[in-house]
């Protein structure tokens, strides 16, 4: 498959007001990601890890530069056309995974699917295919309160994915798990991202896990690294 950029920041800034002063966490960002890459991006904390991943998953806008999903500026758009580039080509997992609570894994696996039009049936047949593929089909009508801290996470993983986006941005997602666990989830996030053609970005402090990926990159002085 010929790697294409899905995904490019150029020249991002990110600056906040405090007070009197301004604090730049970004200062000119530029960095690509192609299909089927996995990139860790490993840094300190409070260096702008979830900054740029918001940015990149245009939950926010940059103050400074563009930010391109598969070809397309992004800044200038309406909110609306923001809003339907980042639920049909980006995924986003979290640290803590933010399921809804009162659904099953099933069905918060099926949500975005149904919000994206599919119909039930559909939206339950890729879920629970998603599951298996997570190894987590058993669990598929479990509450979230009701399943580990990995499997949690599997879910987390399988619905970020659910609607076959281009792009995986994931904020230290094996960051609240133990080592065995983290690398047991980056298995099967790894897996899924290599057999779908996906890229992915994932920030993360575990170093064994960014030596498993493609290619490691850092934020220094505001700006994206290789390492
Ligand atoms: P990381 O994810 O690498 O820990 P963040 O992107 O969360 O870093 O934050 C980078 C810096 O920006 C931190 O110093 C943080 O305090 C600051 N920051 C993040 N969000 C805001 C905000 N909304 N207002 C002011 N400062 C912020
Ligand atoms: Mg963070």
């Amino acid at each position: 498959m010929a790697r294409k950029t899905v995904l490019q920041l150029s020249g991002v800034e990110r600056h906040y007001g405090q007070g009197e002063t301004t604090l730049s966490i970004l200062k000119g960002v530029d960095f690509e990601l192609k299909t089927g890459e996995i990139v860790a991006l490993v840094a300190p904390s409070g260096t702008g890890k979830s900054t740029l991943l918001h940015l990149a998953g245009l939950l926010e806008h940059p103050d400074g530069g563009e930010v391109f999903v598969d070809g397309r500026a992004c800044n200038g758009l309406a909110d609306g056309e923001r809003t339907a580039i980042r639920r049909a080509e980006i995924g986003f997992v979290y640290q803590f995974h933010h399921l809804l609570p009162e659904f099953s894994a099933i069905e918060n696996i099926m949500m975005p699917q149904l919000i994206a039009g599919l119909s039930k049936a559909e939206a339950k047949e890729r879920a629970g295919q998603l599951l298996d593929y997570m190894r987590i089909g058993h669990r598929a009508e479990h509450r979230p309160s009701e399943l580990s801290g990995g499997e949690q996470q599997r879910v987390a993983i399988a619905r970020a994915v659910a609607n076959a986006p281009r792009v995986l941005l994931a904020d230290e997602p094996t960051g609240n798990l133990d080592p065995k666990t983290a690398s047991y989830v980056f298995d099967a996030l790894e897996a899924l991202v290599r057999q779908s053609g996906l890229a992915a970005l994932i920030a993360t402090h575990n170093h064994d896990l960014a030596a498993r990926m493609d290619r490691r990159v850092t934020i220094e002085g505001g700006k994206v690294v290789e390492m």
